[in-house]
């Protein structure tokens, strides 16, 4: 789950990260008001999830409330890479020397925390990673110890000469580490970590993303969660209880099991598809969730076929079959649909499959080529 600006902000300033306080405005007078209570000259930015705002004409210096105002009412509504923006934070300018980055990011190869850190921060972080990776110095933590005090300053010093500057980024990184594991992210970055004319290490911009996994137990954190800046089938079928990611190709895929779902998109690329999604409906037997997930794949107009993959354990292959004939008595599915089922009551579900004129088949590889061939037919 990807955090707001605003909500990143909080978790980093608890955390002791120093930052300047704002506020959040949802319209120009409430972006001129917050403006006005601090006092000074504040940046107006805009709040949605993808970086390089900067660049998109979506963060703004402003000098007076009335400014602050006129800036408000542009970016609130613009559009950035594809993203609407609804709200605008408001905070003090800060005077910058430097800009640096600091990012922490669980990654997959060492299976740790990694700290990424770079002198040359700012709105150019990717193409300094893209063209001068020497420029970023990464380091693994391992999660027991946590970022030892040696390990930041060693850190910090790839930033910064002066002592005061070291000492201070050196706090900030272990900050930043309490802050990552507090909130069980998945990735927390300061860009720009910036150095002010009398000296002072301030983080001027935020960004957090909190593992899914981690929501459960973080009720609090759960409900930060901002279901407009997401992709809509995504939303629904997290409603629906259902594991679903929105991909570019055109078979859909209804899958009982994480492994068996990742297997299943891997045979249909195989056999020269390309998977619209993947979903896992889960162990448990439930009908409904069958037909949401039928509604919420038959919604997106790339599908051209569906594939059901079904290895019956705990969950019963009847009450997928049932769930299939129960959607397209709900509603019509203009695509063809090809289910292969095995395991738990699955004579019970070739009956009630033909039942409704449907056949099942027992094969994964001939009901993957087959969807394949049914969506290129139709694409
Ligand atoms: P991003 O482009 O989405 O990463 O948004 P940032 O919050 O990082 O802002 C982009 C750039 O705007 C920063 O790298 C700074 O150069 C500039 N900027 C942001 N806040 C301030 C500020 O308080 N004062 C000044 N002078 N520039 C700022
Ligand atoms: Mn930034």
């Amino acid at each position: 789950m990807n955090l707001h600006e605003y909500q990143a902000r909080d978790l980093l300033m608890k955390a002791g990260v120093p930052m300047f306080e704002g506020g959040v405005a949802a319209t120009p007078d409430e972006a001129e008001a917050i403006a006005r209570k601090l006092g000074r000259a504040v940046v107006v930015k805009a709040q949605v999830h993808t970086g390089g705002r900067g660049k998109a004409g979506g963060v703004k210096l402003a000098a007076t409330p009335a400014e602050a105002r006129e800036h408000a009412s542009r970016i609130i509504g613009m559009n950035i890479k594809g993203l609407t923006v609804e709200k605008v934070l408001v905070v003090p300018a800060a005077d910058i020397s430097t800009e640096a980055y600091v990012g922490l990011i669980m990654d997959r190869e060492t299976q740790r925390p990694v700290y990424m850190v770079s002198a040359a921060g700012g709105v150019d972080i990717e193409e300094v990673a893209a063209t001068t990776p020497e420029k970023i110095t990464r380091l693994p933590v391992d999660p027991v110890y946590g970022l030892l005090p040696h390990q930041a300053l060693g850190l910090a010093l790839t930033l910064y000469q002066d002592y005061p500057k070291v000492k201070a980024a050196a706090r900030i990184m272990q900050q930043l580490w309490t802050a990552f594991t507090a909130n069980g992210a998945s990735l927390a970055e300061i860009n720009p970590l910036v150095t002010t004319p009398d000296g002072e290490v301030l983080a001027l911009d935020a960004k957090i993303s909190i593992d899914d996994n981690e929501l459960d137990r973080r009720p609090d954190l759960a409900q930060l969660r901002d279901d407009s800046a997401e992709e809509p089938s995504e939303v629904a079928a997290r409603a629906a209880g259902l594991t679903f990611i929105k991909l570019d190709g055109n078979v859909g895929c209804v899958v009982n099991g994480a492994g068996l779902a990742m297997a299943t998109m891997d045979l249909v690329k195989y056999y020269g598809g390309e998977p619209a999604n993947f979903l896992d409906i889960g162990g448990s037997s439930n009908p409904e969730k069958v037909v949401n997930a039928l509604r919420i794949i038959t919604s997106d107009p790339a599908v051209k076929a569906i594939l059901f993959n079904i290895f019956g354990g705990i969950t019963r292959t009847d009450d997928v079959a049932n769930g299939i004939k129960t959607a397209l008595e709900q509603f019509p599915v203009q695509v063809p649909i090809v289910v292969r089922l095995t395991g738990t009551n699955e004579k019970e579900a070739v009956r009630i499959l033909e039942g409704i004129g449907m056949t099942a088949l027992g094969d994964m590889d001939e009901a993957v080529s087959r969807v394949v061939a049914l969506a290129r037919e139709a694409a």
